[in-house]
């Protein structure tokens, strides 16, 4: 069944995810959590990126029909089992990013392979139905941070086939190579598919 609204609400109210979520969502009209529902906060119980940014975009879609649009994201890292994943953001506790750094430069004092990748699932709900995709972006971790923008790990990451980590790079540069532009574009295509 074709759906009337090409309304997207969004599953937080971080500005910077809007924005670009709007530039690669044109087409749609962008709506924040807050412009439907006040203090929304869902508890990230999955035990993968995809199943939280489910769990988020189910709790949001009690409060609109609109389509309903959540992210899961962080960093897995392959000789450490795929850590810190999930637990990127409270990694070392605190939630501090670096407190985080700190604890996954320590983990990975002794180990060579520092070969990693951010991932990030975007869930969205239209109706009945539901779409999962993931997004990634690959590269490698340094021994110490360099560089001041961004936020997580962005000063230990470096892509493949640049010299810089994301810390170093204008913010225009990382998210057009970021985990969550890769994710947003299938969103988009399977979206469209089905309005
Ligand atoms: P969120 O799902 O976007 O809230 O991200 C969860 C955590 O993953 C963040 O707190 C960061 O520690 C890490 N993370 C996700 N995306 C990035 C990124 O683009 N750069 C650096 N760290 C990231």
């Amino acid at each position: 069944m074709p759906l009337a609204s090409r309304v997207v609400v969004v599953a937080s109210n971080n500005e910077h995810k809007i924005r670009e979520i709007k530039e690669i969502l044109n087409g749609f009209e962008i709506k924040k959590a807050s412009d439907v529902i006040n203090d929304f906060e869902v508890e990230e119980t999955g035990s993968s990126f995809c199943e939280n940014a489910y769990l988020k975009a189910k709790a949001l879609s009690k409060y609109t029909n609109d389509i309903v649009l959540a992210d899961d994201s962080g960093l897995e890292v392959f000789a450490l089992n795929n850590e810190p994943g999930i637990f990127s953001a409270r990694y070392a506790g605190s939630g501090d990013d670096k407190e985080n750094v700190e604890k996954l430069l320590k983990n990975l004092q002794t180990i060579d392979d520092k070969t990693a990748r951010f991932v990030c699932c975007m869930a969205a709900i239209a109706g009945d139905k539901v779409i999962q995709k993931e997004g990634y972006v690959y590269g490698r971790l340094i021994d110490k941070p360099i560089g001041s923008n961004g936020f997580g790990y962005d000063p230990v990451f470096v892509p493949e086939g640049y010299d810089k980590t994301f810390a170093q790079m204008p913010a225009k540069i990382k998210n057009s190579l970021s985990h969550r532009k890769a994710a947003l574009f299938k969103i988009k295509r399977a979206l469209e598919d089905i309005l």
